[in-house]
């Protein structure tokens, strides 16, 4: 599971994060919505301690993660970025293997073998020795989320990880994405795809100017939202 308690983050005078409670139960899926600026990928990054909050705590599996090393606590929490972060000087298959043996501490072969399977399930074994400059955006958003998987999280973030795709590349992430999720994985995901988050959220969270403005199932949230932010939120991006 993972919560944020209460968090408060400002960047010098500009705060940020007003007291972000959220709640994601083992297993769940969680899709965090809502405007540009509203704070939702700096929500995310104080979850692995890529930024500090002023005040509140971030809970993984019921222990605060603020006294955790960052490195080890990063080993459990796979993040996914919108721009996908790969090596370019490095095969897909070095790229995914590269954590595996740095922190990790695996052999080659030991690593190729977890990183193979990874490959696999996202489709892409076949292309473990090319560099993700030949692959499509795709392909190579697919990677970053196989590199991610091969440590065994216990957790995934997503920051509109389809958000730089081209249209009609969005689709085959989004399903692995559902597949993770329908598979029992826990997610953070924010992203601006409404359909994702009606069909495979077990939770939507609406954040506005650093704010939770209102959380629950995605049909509630959808159907009847209550505030009027939301309200106006929905009929922009609906
Ligand atoms: P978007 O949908 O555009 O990605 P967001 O909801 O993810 O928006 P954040 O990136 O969390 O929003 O930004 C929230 C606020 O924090 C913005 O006002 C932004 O300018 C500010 N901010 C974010 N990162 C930093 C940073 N590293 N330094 C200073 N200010 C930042
Ligand atoms: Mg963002």
């Amino acid at each position: 599971s993972v919560a944020t308690r209460d968090v408060h983050l400002a960047f010098g005078r500009n705060k940020v994060l007003h007291g972000v409670d959220l709640d994601v139960a083992r297993g769940d899926t969680a899709c965090v919505i809502g405007p540009s600026g509203s704070g939702k990928s700096t929500l995310l990054r104080t979850i692995n301690r890529l930024l500090e909050p002023d005040r509140g705590d971030v809970l993984l599996d019921g222990e605060s993660v603020l006294t955790r090393d960052p490195d080890e606590l990063r080993q459990q929490i796979g993040m996914v970025f919108q721009q996908f972060n790969l090596f370019p000087h490095m095969t897909v298959l070095r790229n995914v293997t590269l954590a595996l043996r740095q922190l990790r501490g695996l052999s080659r072969d030991e690593a190729d073998e977890v990183a193979l399977r990874q490959l696999d399930l996202v489709g892409l074994r076949h292309k473990a020795d090319v560099r993700p400059g030949r692959l499509s955006g795709g392909q190579q958003q697919r990677v970053a989320i196989a590199r991610a998987l091969a440590m065994s999280p216990r957790v995934m973030l997503f920051d509109e990880a389809t958000s730089a795709l081209d249209p009609e590349l969005v689709k085959g992430v989004l399903s692995l994405m559902a597949d993770l999720a329908g598979q029992g994985m826990t997610m953070v995901v924010v992203t601006h795809e409404m359909g994702f988050a009606r069909q495979v959220a077990d939770q939507v969270v609406f954040m506005d100017r650093g704010r939770v403005v209102e959380a629950g199932p995605p049909a509630e949230l959808f159907e009847t939202p209550r505030s009027p932010r939301l309200q106006g939120f929905l009929s922009q991006v609906l």
